[in-house]
């Protein structure tokens, strides 16, 4: 099944333009939407979990109208928000079973058997009788897409999982998502380029609002080969490399400046030519139209 989302606009009062004709056409396995925050990454997982109206746009799952038709979305949606409460005092199984019984799983011993495999596949199985409230970030994040998948979803949206895990959390957490069906549709959103680098066959990125590149990692990265050269500066000629290319990142490498930029020519200068990541490509298309490469 596609989720087809076409011209969709949305606009916050005070002018802010969430979303500006976003358009996408997103099939089965992991899509990742990358955007800087505030790009309107939310704004449209929201919409498509049926939490939200746009002001125009059509958004269609298979044959089901998702605007139209909110109760047929939700009764095949998983959906893990940035931000979710749960009960500190219930542990994660009772708390799934809650969850479970909320998606219409009433028969006890078959619930128990979705609760078990559940509390296994996102390895929380040692911590079943803990109450959640003593929960790390990480395991917070991982009973929140066991209930995600509590109903079987068709269509699973997480929306910044990984935001605010340490490494090893994260790790696990992507191993997770590397795990779920490449039948159902996921669509990961994070301002973490890695996250989709790693996990998604398909992404898009978005800014303030718009979609500036949609395709496969893999030609992503085609498309920048052979263009990112990369350079230790000093600190000091920052300004002037700046002005005189066209900088997309730069971070301190041992307390100097390393300054990656775009170009289709050769720019000599004692620049080194590298394998391009996501994230040139990702800085490359968010930076345009920024006033500054530090930015
Ligand atoms: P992201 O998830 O990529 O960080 P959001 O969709 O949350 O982006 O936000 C997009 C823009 O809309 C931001 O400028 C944000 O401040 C604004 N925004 C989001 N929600 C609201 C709201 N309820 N009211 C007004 N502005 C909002």
């Amino acid at each position: 099944m596609h989720l087809e989302i076409d011209s969709l606009y949305k606009t916050y009062p005070g002018d802010v333009r969430a979303l500006v004709d976003v358009s996408l056409n997103i099939g089965p396995g992991m899509f990742g939407l990358l955007g800087p925050n505030g790009a309107g990454k939310s704004t449209l997982m929201r919409s498509i979990a049926t939490l939200q109206i746009p002001d125009s746009g059509t958004i269609r799952f298979g044959v089901t109208n998702v605007l139209d038709q909110p109760a047929e979305v939700r009764k095949i949606l998983g959906y893990l928000p940035q931000e979710f409460g749960l009960y500190p005092n219930l542990s994660a199984e009772v708390t799934l079973n809650h969850f479970t019984t909320l998606k219409g799983i009433t028969d006890r011993a078959e619930r128990k058997q979705v609760v078990e495999s559940l509390l296994m596949k996102t390895n929380l199985w040692d911590s079943r009788k803990k109450a959640v409230g003593g929960f790390s970030g990480g395991m917070k994040q991982r009973l929140g897409i066991a209930i995600a998948l509590a109903g079987n979803p068709k269509l699973l949206i997480v929306d910044e999982p990984t935001a605010g895990l340490d490494p090893t959390e994260r790790h696990r957490f992507q191993n997770l998502l590397a795990e779920l069906g490449q039948d159902i549709v996921v669509i990961l959103s994070t301002h973490i380029v890695e996250d989709v680098q790693e996990l998604c066959n398909e992404m898009a990125i978005i800014d303030k609002g718009q979609v500036v590149l949609h395709g496969d990692p893999r030609s992503v990265l085609d498309e920048a080969r052979g263009r990112i050269w990369r350079k230790r500066i000093p600190r000091d000629q920052m300004t002037a490399y700046s002005e005189a290319h066209s900088i997309i990142s730069t971070r301190l490498s041992g307390g100097q400046p390393l300054i990656h930029i775009w170009t289709d020519l050769d720019p000599g200068d004692g620049f080194e030519q590298v394998e391009p990541a996501l994230e040139d490509v990702y800085f490359h298309r968010v930076s345009a139209g920024k006033s500054g490469p530090l930015e």
